[in-house]
């Protein structure tokens, strides 16, 4: 008889976790509380009729760059990646009338050419050499931050930069406005103030990324990618159940092996009975991070973006200059939200026609805000990218709006709106959640959600590690 596994939601690192742990025989279950599978790679008609929009995660560096996922053959089932004109626009006020973009192309020279003479010999530099070796340093980034590394050189020229705050290493390495305003928009995908050590390491591993894999889409949506994992695991004979929310690990029967697919505060509203107190007590302490705020656009056409460049690209930051960008990120530290805040875009339908009806397009953009902010930010968000695409307004047939407590409550790991499954801070980067990893104190229960190493997107790598924590637990 195969030894039985049971993981708990489905979101990109349950649904790897249960690939991994069916490849290597386990008959495994999955339970899903809603009634669609993919957690934060899921789509759906949020406002029309024929306006397919990623509920979640929208553009996937770090799902194209996943061992993961490379490992698991998603391709064969239906997966397929779509890359964008551009990995990234980053439009600037001012320039010519056409508007301003620094543009982040998927080779290092052509964006170095755009940066000119100011700065494109120190991207080089920078961005190089990470690029250079990237198929040697992805597997090393993508797992715990604390272990035996197999490249101590590259690792370590890596780590000169990205222990420091973004700030400090785009002042230093940088002179001009538009190579510092990409980096720091870069750099806000850590959900950290700009300020704060090792917010450059966020930065470095998307321009890396951007440049070795792509900011790709998946074609049809992020939901291509929930299905293909889902697919792959009834390949190895798994099965997924959804609207089943389980309250407490009575409710699964005996099993081997449990992974979990939440956050701490999800794995103590199901578990804690059964776990230490010492170990629940350092779960309680687990901190989550700023929230965010998002609107969806089903859109007449094309976003008006005066900057050429804004068109073609699948991701686009808005929000100007390094030093607006990191007073955005630190206002929800200091519980506001900015007039002008910074803004992250993904226009899917630009590369991917099968988002939107013929000559329509869809659209989302999100925020950082204070965690479990009941504000509503759909006119600063859309403020911002009228001040870069005049006209866009205009362009708008039907929007959604989704703030912190209406994400929690469609997928209940977005803790008062927190994307990242926890407060980005080096210690939690670290020793997420807990210096325990994937294991918890409970012998043959693990934890696998973005709340582990190495954090959030979707890349599937916090279950693959939980996955082998696991069958490594069942061979001793
Ligand atoms: C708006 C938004 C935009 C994002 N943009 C990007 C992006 O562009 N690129 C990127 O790489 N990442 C992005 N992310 C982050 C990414 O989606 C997450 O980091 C990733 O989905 C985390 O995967 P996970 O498997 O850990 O958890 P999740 O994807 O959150 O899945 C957890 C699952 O567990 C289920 N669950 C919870 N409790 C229970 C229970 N008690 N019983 C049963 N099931 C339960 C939930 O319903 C959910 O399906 C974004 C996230 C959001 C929300």
């Amino acid at each position: 008889m195969a030894k039985r596994a049971v993981v708990v939601g489905s979101g990109p690192n349950g649904l790897t976790a249960a690939c991994v742990l069916a490849r290597a025989g386990l008959q495994v279950e999955v339970f899903e509380a809603e009634e669609t599978i993919g957690g934060g790679a899921r789509t759906a008609e949020l406002t029309l009729p024929g306006f397919h929009h990623d509920v979640g995660a929208s553009a996937f560096p770090m799902g194209a760059a996943s061992p993961a996922f490379r490992s698991l053959g998603l391709e064969r089932f239906g997966l397929r990646w779509v890359q964008p004109g551009s990995p990234l626009a980053h439009p600037l006020d001012g320039g010519s009338e056409q508007g301003t973009a620094v543009m982040q192309e998927r080779s290092v020279e052509e964006t170095a050419e755009g940066l000119g003479r100011e700065d494109g010999a120190a991207y080089r530099k920078l961005v190089g050499p990470l690029v250079e070796h990237w198929e040697e340093l992805a597997p090393e980034l993508l797992g715990p931050p604390v272990h035996i590394p197999r490249h101590p050189l590259l690792l370590a020229r890596f780590g000169l930069g990205a222990v420091q705050p973004a700030t400090v290493l785009a002042k230093t390495v940088f002179k001009g406005e538009r190579a510092r305003a990409l980096f720091a928009g870069n750099a806000a995908h850590s959900v950290m103030p700009l300020e704060s050590p090792l917010s450059a390491a966020v930065a470095l591993v998307l321009a890396g990324a951007g440049h070795a894999v792509g900011w790709p889409v998946a074609e049809g949506g992020a939901q291509a990618i929930a299905d293909a994992l889902a697919a792959c695991l009834r390949s190895f004979g798994g099965t997924v159940q959804t609207g089943v929310r389980v309250r407490s690990l009575a409710e699964l029967g005996p099993a081997e092996t449990v992974v979990c697919d939440l956050t701490p505060r999800g794995l103590l509203a199901i578990a804690e009975a059964e776990l230490t107190p010492s170990y629940a007590a350092l779960l309680r302490r687990y901190k989550y991070g700023p929230g965010s705020f998002k609107v969806d656009w089903a859109l007449d056409g094309p976003i008006p973006w005066a900057a050429p460049g804004c068109r073609r690209a699948g991701t686009v930051h808005v929000g100007g200059t390094l030093d607006e960008i990191a007073a955005s990120e630190r206002a929800p530290s200091a519980g506001t939200v900015e007039a002008r805040p910074f803004t992250l875009l993904v226009q899917p339908s630009v590369c991917d026609p099968t988002r939107a009806p013929a000559g329509k397009h869809t659209a989302w953009a999100y925020c950082h805000v204070p965690n479990g902010w009941a504000g509503d930010a759909t006119e600063r968000i859309e403020a911002q990218v009228e001040r870069f695409a005049p006209g866009f307004r205009e362009c708008i047939l039907a929007r959604r709006a989704t703030g912190t407590a209406a994400f929690e409550a469609e997928n209940a790991n977005l803790v008062g709106g927190d994307l990242s499954g926890g407060k980005m801070t080096a210690w939690q980067m670290a020793m997420r959640p807990t210096p325990r990893l994937y294991e918890t104190s409970r012998a043959g229960l693990f934890l696998c959600s973005s709340s582990t190493p190495p954090g959030g997107g979707v890349h599937g790598m916090c279950g693959f590690h939980a996955a082998q924590a696991a069958l490594q637990a069942l061979k001793t």
